[in-house]
């Protein structure tokens, strides 16, 4: 059976909001390195018996248990005295850790407040968690318990300060060494492999693939939604990255035959990097005009792109000569390019600034024939697209959404409109 951890953060400040856990993140991404899958993640006060219960709670289902926080030297710091009184073990004078607290503070020349004293406390039977930048050592404490079945369970705990730098720097330092050599982890680290899809909604996913999204099988495929961008997550413990590579090769294969050019990428790129690798490879410019549509496209395509980088990039916001929009309809005959004002706008575009490709996006308001169709408020964007050799697309698509959304759908609809006309030449 496979080690199970759970996470445990402690502080007022968590509980009531005033701080995000950040730890709990962190420590599970680590031991997912070292193959061990987590749990639970548990977030409690400043709280004496609810700080026992949940260590009592934990021990019993968790093999390996990590505490954040309470570590300080003040009256509300409770995680050495809760690990005590949870498992029947009394507190000890640790000399070792006074001095290494004393030292501390003649280091930053001051004199050690009294306080201090209490962070010299352990657990019997426990263990020191050398803690070189702070005054608070951890504690690494192995209990029996009794599992929800009532059978004896071996859980080890170790509870670090909250302080993120200090808990991240003890938890290479000595917690992740402690379970590799102690507990024997780490022979096998989890991977991971990301497959990203749009244009698609999570629920088609499933049925596309529903043997694939099962819990029990491994390689294990997990669907994450992020902004309209689906994300299938590919998932294994595996010796080397080769290893997991050559595992999940089937699965992969499967998934690119189910899903063919709705997948846009693999590993993690975005959109707009597939849209600058596929310019790239063509050696070909682009500009892009945009109407209405709040200029997503044009930020989408900028995001992480050196400003110096952009020159093959132009973009025009709002292009001068539009034509009013009540003018600009073209259901009459969007293929034929000269009758339709967007491919107009993309032509024009391309030839003022020279570029190999020109897009031209164009939003109408929800009050525009096809989006009053919709049951649901729903906007309709026109794309345009010119090629180098002229050759005009003109795709028209109903996109709706919560305004938190909306914008990021439109403008990834036209990128992928885009990167499907820049994957067909
Ligand atoms: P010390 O008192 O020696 O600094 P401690 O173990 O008592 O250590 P806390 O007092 O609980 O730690 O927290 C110290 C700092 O770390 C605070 O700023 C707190 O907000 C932050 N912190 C605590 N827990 C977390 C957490 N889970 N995620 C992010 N930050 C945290
Ligand atoms: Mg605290």
């Amino acid at each position: 059976m496979a080690m199970k951890a759970e996470i445990i953060s402690v502080g007022d400040e968590l509980t009531s909001g005033q701080r995000l856990d950040t730890n709990s993140q962190i420590i599970s991404r680590r031991l997912g390195d070292l193959g061990i899958g987590v749990g639970h993640h548990t977030t409690v006060g400043d709280d004496l018996a609810d700080n026992i219960a949940a260590f009592r709670i934990a021990a019993s289902r968790s093999d390996i248990v990590i505490i954040s926080g309470g570590l300080g030297p003040t009256a509300d710091d409770l995680t050495r005295e809760a690990m005590a009184a949870a498992f029947g073990h009394s507190l000890e004078f640790r000399p070792e850790a006074m001095e290494h607290i004393e030292n501390l503070f003649k280091s930053r020349s001051r004199t050690m407040p009294e306080r201090n004293r209490v962070q010299a406390m352990f657990p019997q039977t426990s263990r020191i968690i050398p803690n070189p930048h702070g005054t608070a050592p951890g504690v690494d404490l192995e209990v029996l318990v009794k599992d929800p079945q009532n059978l004896d369970h071996p859980s080890r705990l170790f509870a670090l300060p909250g302080v993120p730098a200090e808990m991240i720097q003890m938890l290479s330092q000595t917690v992740e060494p402690r379970l590799i050599e102690e507990l024997g982890l780490g022979q096998q680290r989890c991977f991971f492999h990301s497959i990203k899809l749009f244009g698609i909604g999570e629920s088609d996913v499933e049925q596309v693939i529903p043997d694939l999204i099962s819990r029990e099988r491994i390689p294990r495929v997990g669907i994450t939604v992020s902004k309209a961008t689906i994300t299938l997550r590919i998932a294994a413990l595996a010796a080397s990255e080769e290893a997991f590579q050559s595992f999940i090769q089937p699965t992969v294969t499967q998934i690119r035959e189910a899903f063919g050019e709705v997948i846009f990428a693999e590993g993690e790129l975005e959109l707009q990097d597939v849209i600058h690798e596929l310019l790239d490879r063509k050696q070909c410019t682009l500009s892009v005009v945009e109407v209405g549509s709040g200029c997503w496209v044009g930020q989408m395509l900028s995001q992480g792109v050196e400003p110096s980088n952009l020159e093959g990039l132009k973009h025009l916001a709002w292009h001068p000569e539009l034509p009013p929009l009540s003018t600009t309809r073209s259901d009459a005959n969007p293929g034929e390019s000269n009758s339709c004002p967007w491919i107009d706008l993309a032509l024009q575009s391309q030839q003022r600034h020279q570029t190999d490709y020109a897009m031209a996006v164009g939003v109408y308001p929800p009050n525009s024939s096809l989006a009053r169709e919709s049951a649901l408020p729903s906007t309709e964007l026109q794309v345009a697209i010119i090629g180098p050799g002229k050759k005009a697309t003109l795709k028209t698509k109903l996109v709706s959404g919560h305004p938190e959304l909306f914008y990021q759908r439109l403008a990834k609809t036209a990128l992928d409109l885009l990167r499907k006309e820049l994957l067909g030449e």
